[in-house]
């Protein structure tokens, strides 16, 4: 919908090897495949002529229409074409003679034979007669039996004049012929598949030959129903502690008993130390914080303390000092600059080596009462700069009386529209502005008119893609999701416009027929994978307030449909393609549900897994990408007809996540992941994300901007989208959890401006159907200091960004060059901090650095030991790394500086304290992430935002773990799920669960239980995150002062 600019020109198309620069093409129908074009059908007058489609069985544009698809009342009339009978569906869609008993028949009653409803003319039944069962009953009841059907049931309009977006027209030719004719590959069931084949095929054919040895169970056999810890971990175990856990200087072994009065590290000692700089003058103390480090560089014991060192105990606080200088500014939860200095010149931003950037989050969510206004300028037309196209905004400036308008962007006088007059007082204020939100509010969002449309809003779409192979039903994933998208149906944005769609798929391909006019859905079964084709294209997607009734039917009896399915295979691939051609009318979210490597057509996966000898060669980064262009190439295409994928990965086993994620990566979709997934474990986290995923308010076909101030220019984009031209971000779909980082450059030498201007514009459809751009505007000071860019830093900036581009970094080059390029930054700008200060203070032999950012380091350590860049091949499951490496990627500050420093509270004593109350008990309060904070009596919850751990110390009150345990005390702790029981202490914990949970709802965090000295677990899940501690190759944080130290200091 690139129509953020609708009086410009067309921005300009990326050159031909983007995504979007398919040439445009007239006759869609002629040169390109019959495919998805949103034209192929609004605009055809006629239905294709038999000389035009020959042979094909489907002429795609009608069938595939959007006029069925959601725009307004029923088409008055039809093409005749779409009761004509379809040759192939005659055979295809035949009763089938064997094989039905893959699909034991759910507990839905029947009514009556089912009928291709186009086929009914002359089509023998979609569904099968009787079948007999496994269990060797005999039903008389077909898996979904349709009611009647009337000949054609509308639940759009007719073709609404829409205007052609490069998007509808730019077809891309498909090789595939999706349409061609001439074939049966409709099945209700594959006579492939009888029951003792696929048995067979379960039992004997290992999918991954060579992978099994690897892995707790082959991929072929039964997953056992709790298999052992490692996998139902993360798949991965931690290499056995070969001496990181017992070894180390300051080892694992927490130290002698302390008393929390005595807890190592108070925040006031931290402060005292690491403020004061012995000799600098009193502009100097507030500019920079100094640490001894002793007179010898690497004699760290003579003289680093420990304890002073900086730690973020008090989690992310944004810098203040860019709002207190601009209080119009937009908050700092949507944009937040590396630095709010921009330097004047090319000279002094060479000096600046920790990335000029921002990192925006266009949807954070506001706090209640400070809710983003909506202005509606009606027929006034938004008020936008003519030269720039820079939305209205507080920094405007008014003049000539107030009948013209000054922009802050490129300065140019534009006339006040009259209906948008008002009188200005002597200051040059708008006499009005207590009525107008976009001239008091850095953040606005505007009701867009038609002009910012191609086409109508589409509706909030849903489609689901699930996995119902062998393991997707064993590990109990398909029962999960189907009830949690059934309890999420009346929480579905969008009301009575939500559209609604399911495919399954495990050797084949399985639509269903979700008419309104059903009770329940009908099954359609395609088993030729190489040449995909979609039966009755206008009933798989339906409105879900219309066919509520089969969309219920149906998820209710899913997990019963597949419960003896014992297929192995999954044609990923082929469903991929299928679900873009059932979407591709309308976009939408694409939720993926993922069990096993795709082994079957197109987009096949080779179980290339994690190869040691790979790590430390140059070709250790093609592990991390996909290796099939197929799935970039399919995300291309989603973006461009509007689809967002979120992928849910479920398997312990090498699954390829690098090429799945890529999906969601270009789509501006999430990947989560589930390794080894069981419900009786998991379950709790799946739903609540997916839960969230379906329900959390959503921007549909969006593409965002940011312009900024002559001089400026945004030059590269980091996070989950698809880049349309240089600067606008496709994004098909949005929320408040996504954010995105940019990287700033300097056009000119010297910027003769005071300051420097920025505006988010993000247009998007909203779930209610609107057109609406959402703006946020920010100023920032040019400076001509590199002590007042380092004054006005924001370290989350600094470090979202530079995680990023480290996140990157690891896709072309080895782990270690990715971690070392943190490194550097970190010593760079160290360095130049020192330069400025430290010879004409003589701070010889001590660490000095901003005060702004005092916690770089320490945040900089953690990114080289996070799950995207720590160690090498035995230190995080590949699957585990790429997933991380996704996720971080769109992560807001706030929640990635919390992944990377997690919090560690201690509990017990507000457990045990009977006048403790869990309400006040504060979960900011965290302890520094070593071991030397965990005292044995003591119990303590590892936060990262995305799991909580709780670690029982050795000599911690058996009451304790009675109380929150009870019978399960003496358990397998890696197979209990903690649950509240009838008991003050309990209720407490599970209290201050809710509070860490509500804190941020984005993901959530699953409990695990360790025991002090339980291994591996212990080292899995708590100790090897306590980044202040040396572990097996990793640096210690001292260590890692002393070696920044020392680097800063050579050449300096
Ligand atoms: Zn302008």
């Amino acid at each position: 919908m690139g129509t953020e600019n609708p009086n410009r020109p067309n921005y300009p198309l990326r050159p031909a090897s983007t995504p979007f620069s398919a040439p445009q093409s007239t006759t869609p129908f002629l040169s390109s495949g019959p495919v998805l074009g949103s034209e192929a059908s609004a605009f055809r007058p006629a239905p294709p002529s038999s000389s035009q489609f020959p042979t094909l069985p489907f002429s795609a544009g009608p069938l595939v229409g959007s006029e069925s698809l959601g725009f307004g009342p029923p088409p008055s009339a039809r093409p005749n074409e779409l009761v004509r009978p379809h040759p192939s569906l005659q055979s295809s869609y035949g009763p089938p003679t064997t094989g039905f008993q893959r699909f034991p028949a759910p507990p839905l009653p029947s009514t009556d034979h089912t009928q291709h409803p186009r086929a009914s003319l002359s089509g023998p039944p979609v569904v099968p007669p009787p079948t007999r069962l496994q269990g060797g009953s005999v039903s008389s009841e077909a898996s979904f039996f349709s009611q009647p059907q009337p000949p054609s049931i509308s639940m759009g309009s007719p073709p609404q004049n829409i205007k052609t977006g490069q998007f509808y027209s730019n077809i891309p030719p498909s090789t595939d012929q999706p349409f061609s004719p001439s074939r049966q590959n409709v099945l209700p069931i594959s006579p492939m598949m009888g029951p003792s084949q696929a048995t067979a095929r379960g039992t004997s054919q290992s999918a991954f030959p060579g992978y099994a040895s690897a892995q707790p169970y082959s991929s072929a056999q039964v997953p056992p129903v709790r298999p052992p810890f490692p996998s139902q971990a993360g798949g991965y175990a931690p290499p056995p502690p070969p001496a990181p856990f017992v070894a180390q200087p300051r080892g694992y072994m927490p130290g002698p008993p302390v008393t929390t009065s005595s807890v190592p590290y108070s925040r006031d000692q931290v402060q005292l130390h690491g403020m004061a700089p012995p000799i600098a003058s009193q502009g100097l103390v507030e500019d920079f914080s100094s640490l001894s480090l002793g007179s010898v560089p690497g004699s760290f014991d003579s003289g680093l303390d420990v304890k002073a060192l900086p730690r973020p105990l008090d989690g992310d606080v944004a810098s203040k000092s860019l709002a207190e200088m601009y209080p119009l500014n937009c908050d700092s939860r949507v944009l937040r600059l590396t630095t709010g200095g921009i330097p004047n010149s090319q000279s002094l931003a060479s000096r600046w080596h920790l990335g000029l950037g921002a990192v925006v989050c266009p949807l954070a969510e506001s706090p209640i009462g400070d809710e983003v206004p909506i202005v509606n300028f009606g027929t006034t037309g938004i008020i936008r700069c003519r030269r720039c196209r820079t939305y209205v905004n507080p920094y405007v400036t008014f003049t000539d009386h107030g009948r013209k308008w000054r922009c802050n962007i490129c300065s140019l006088l534009n006339d006040v529209p009259g209906e948008y007059f008002a009188h200005v007082d002597a200051n040059g204020r708008r006499v009005d502005l207590d009525q107008r939100p976009e001239l008091t509010k850095g953040s606005v969002e505007f009701i867009a008119p038609v002009e910012y449309m191609v086409r109508p809003p589409m509706p909030p779409l849903y489609f689901f893609l699930i996995d119902v192979s062998i393991s997707a039903v064993q590990s109990g994933m398909l029962e999960v999701v189907a009830q949690t998208i059934k309890s999420c149906l009346d929480n579905l944005p969008g009301s009575t416009r939500t559209q609604i769609g399911f495919l399954t798929y495990d050797s084949t391909i399985h639509f269903y027929n979700m008419k309104s006019s059903l009770v329940q859905p009908q099954m359609m079964v395609v088993s030729d994978l190489d040449d995909i084709f979609v039966p009755l294209p206008d009933d798989l997607l339906v409105n879900l307030s219309e066919s509520r009734i089969a969309v219920e039917a149906f998820l209710e009896s899913l997990p019963s449909m597949f419960q003896e399915n014992m297929n192995v295979e999954s044609a990923f691939g082929p469903a991929l393609k299928a679900a873009f051609m059932v979407m591709s009318q309308l976009g939408g979210k694409l939720i993926i549900f993922q069990n096993t490597l795709p082994s079957l057509g197109v987009g096949r996966l080779r179980l290339r897994g994690d190869d040691i000898r790979l790590y430390g060669t140059d070709k250790e980064h093609t592990l991390r990408v996909p290796e099939d262009p197929f799935y970039k190439q399919m995300a291309a295409d989603f973006t461009k007809y509007q689809i967002a994928a979120n992928v849910y990965a479920f398997s312990g086993k090498y699954t390829d996540i690098a090429s799945l994620g890529t999906l969601a990566k270009y789509t501006g979709g999430q990947v989560y992941y589930y390794p080894s997934f069981l419900s009786v474990i998991h379950e709790d986290k799946l739903r609540h994300e997916l839960t969230r995923d379906l329900t959390r308010e959503t921007a549909w076909e969006s593409v965002m901007r940011i312009r900024c101030g002559k001089g400026v220019r945004f030059t590269s984009f980091h996070g989950n989208f698809m880049l349309r031209s240089t600067d606008l971000l496709a994004l098909p779909a949005v929320d408040c959890d996504k954010a995105y980082a940019a990287q700033l450059s300097l056009e000119e030498t010297l910027l003769t401006t005071q300051t420097v201007y920025f505006q988010v514009a993000l247009l998007y459809t909203s779930s209610s159907g609107e057109r609406r751009i959402r703006v946020h505007t920010a100023a920032a000071p040019v400076v001509a200091d590199l002590g007042e860019m380092y004054r006005l830093t924001d370290t989350g900036a600094v470090v979202s960004l530079l995680s990023r581009l480290a996140i990157e970094k690891t896709l072309s080059n080895k782990l270690e060059d990715a971690r070392n390029f943190i490194q550097l930054k970190i010593v760079k700008a160290f360095r130049e901090y020192r330069n400025l200060y430290a010879v004409q203070h003589r701070l010889v032999g001590r660490m000095i650095y901003p005060e702004s950012l005092k916690f770089l380091p320490l945040y900089g350590l953690a990114l080289t030991r996070s799950t995207p860049l720590r160690g090498g091949y035995a230190d995080a499951q590949l699957d585990e790394r790429c997933e991380a490496g996704y996720t971080m990627m769109a992560l807001p500050v706030k929640k990635l500086l919390k992944l990377l420093y997690p919090s560690l509270l201690r509990i017990d004593d507000c457990l045990v304290n009977s006048s403790a109350r869990a309400d006040d008990f504060d979960i900011s309060k965290r302890l520094p992430l070593t071991s030397e904070s965990l005292d044995t009596r003591g119990v303590y919850i590892f936060d990262d935002g995305f799991r909580l751990v709780i670690w029982f110390g050795r000599s911690a009150s058996p009451d304790i773990a009675r109380g929150l345990l009870g019978e399960d005390l003496g358990a397998d702790f890696s197979k209990i799920s903690l649950s509240q029981r009838d008991n003050e202490m309990s209720r407490k914990l599970m209290k201050i669960f809710q509070k860490s949970r509500e804190s941020d709802p984005s993901y959530y965090q699953l409990c695990h239980l360790v025991r002090q000295g339980e291994q591996p677990r212990e080292g899995y899940f708590l100790l090897s995150n306590l980044v202040e501690d040396q572990t097996g190759g990793a640096s210690g944080y001292a260590d890692w002062f002393m070696q920044l130290h020392r680097q800063v200091q050579q050449n300096a």
